[in-house]
Order: structure tokens, then sequence, then C-alpha cells
């Protein structure tokens, strides 16, 4: 289980989280729902070891991620919304690049990269230069970098912003299949019926605090 307890966090007077506690089970695909300026980005960078909260604290089985950089980096893979300034590398480049930032190189590397270029679907992608790609197949990308150290927990910042419809249930597919692989999947959107229709567990907070959290038939009959 990640465990979200107390956690706080402002940006000069301006409070972003306020005391924020969530459950999200082990082997849950969870939406963290909220309007804009709700404090998701903030939650979500805070359990990805990107900033560090204010007070409070972020357990992933009674392991903590905020006062062990390394624990968050091994069990988390957070999904970056872009691939950054790797604009003249293929797909397969990009890929074994980053596996050799974890110590993958030669066979191992290669191996690696084709397996998780099949897992999200772009096998047939492989020569591509990034530029090439769509925005869900960046995405995709990103989604496979964020794979190659075997993390526990997979992360996405507001994962259906600026897709396609196409791209879009690609993107469910992909989630829903991660998550029937094992990995506890945790996406934010402002939108309540876009999480609703693929995860299991839903945490919607406003203001910086939790409104309400539970399973997704518990959160639909009270809402
Ligand atoms: P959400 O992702 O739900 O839109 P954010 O976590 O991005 O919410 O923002 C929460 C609140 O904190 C908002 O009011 C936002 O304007 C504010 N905020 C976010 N980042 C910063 C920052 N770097 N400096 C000042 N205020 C910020
Ligand atoms: P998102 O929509 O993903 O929540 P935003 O568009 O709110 O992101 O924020 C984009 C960037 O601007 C983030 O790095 C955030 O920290 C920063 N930011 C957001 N609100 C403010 C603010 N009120 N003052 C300063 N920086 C902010």
């Amino acid at each position: 289980m990640l465990e979200i307890k107390n956690v706080s966090k402002s940006y000069g007077r301006h409070t972003a989280l306020s005391n924020l506690c969530l459950n999200i089970p082990e082997g849950a695909l969870y939406g963290l729902v909220g309007p804009n300026g709700a404090g998701k980005t903030t939650a979500i960078k805070i359990i990805s070891g990107i900033i560090y909260p204010d007070k409070g604290d972020i357990l992933f089985n009674n392991i903590s991620l905020v006062k062990e950089e390394k624990n968050s980096k091994e069990i988390v893979g957070y999904v970056p919304d872009v691939l950054g300034i790797y604009d003249d590398m293929t797909v397969f480049e990009y890929m074994t690049f980053f596996a050799s930032t974890y110590g993958l190189t030669g066979y191992v590397a290669r191996k690696k990269a084709e397996i998780l270029l099949e897992q999200v679907g772009m096998t047939d992608k492989r020569d591509f230069y990034l530029n090439e790609l769509s925005r869900g197949m960046q995405q995709k990308l990103c989604v496979a970098r964020a794979l190659i150290h075997d993390p526990a927990l997979i992360i996405m910042d507001e994962p259906a912003s600026g897709l396609d419809p196409r791209a879009r249930y690609e993107l469910k597919e992909l989630l829903q299949e991660l998550n029937a692989g094992g990995k506890t999947v945790l996406l934010s959107s402002h939108i309540l019926s876009e999480v609703s229709e693929i995860c299991t567990d839903i945490g919607i907070i406003e203001g910086g605090r939790k409104i309400i959290s539970g399973s997704v038939e518990e959160i639909l009959d009270k809402v």
C-alpha cells in the first residue's frame, strides 16, 4: 500500500497541500481527481520524489519515499509528459540510452529496449526519429522509459490531456495492461468520468485537502 500521510506543501505563502492523507492500495489503478489548482501536480511530484513536502511522509509498504531518495528512485516510475531534448535519436536509441543510465549496456540494454517497446506497442516505430512521433506515441515511449527499472508504481500527471480519442483509448488499454501485469498505477485528472471508467479506486481533492476517497463503486455512489 502507498500511504500519503499528512502531507503539506506551500509555495511561499500559497498552500498547495494541507495535511493530505490518502491510501492507495497495492495493485490499484488509482485516479487522483480534482479541479485545476487542487494540488494534484504537487501531490504527484512529491510522491515521485521530484519535490519535497514541508511536512508529512509517503510510505510504500512502510518504506519512506521521502526520507530515502533512493527508495523513491527504485519504487517509482514517473512518466514525464515530454521526451526531452533528444530529437536526433531514434526510438530504439532513446530506449538504449535511458537503459544505460540504469547501468544496462550492450545486449542486455538492447533486449530490454525490445521488450519494453513491444509492451507499449511500439515495435514497428523503433527506427522512427523522436520528432516524427505523434503525441500519443511520444507518451507511450515515455511509459516505456519509465518501466526500465521495473518499478512497482507507475505515476502519470493528467495523461489524457492533449490526446486525440484514439490515443486516449490506447492509453486506457496500456494502463489497464500494466495494472493487470501487477503494477500499481496512479494517474491524475480533472475529469471524474474519465478516470471512473478505468480506475479501481479514486481520491478526490480540492484546495489541497481530501474530499473523499474509496473504491470506484463507493465514490460513484456518493458523488
Ligand atoms: P493541480 O495539478 O491540481 O492543478 P497544482 O499542484 O499544480 O494543482 O497547484 C496547486 C496550487 O498551487 C495552485 O493554486 C497553483 O497555482 C499553486 N502552485 C503550483 N505550483 C506553484 C509554484 N511553483 N509556485 C507558486 N504556486 C504554485
Ligand atoms: P498542471 O496543469 O500540470 O497542474 P500548471 O500549468 O498548473 O500545471 O503549472 C505548470 C508549472 O507552473 C508547474 O511547474 C507549477 O509548479 C508552476 N506553477 C503553477 N502555478 C503557479 C503559480 N501560481 N505561481 C508560480 N508557479 C506556478
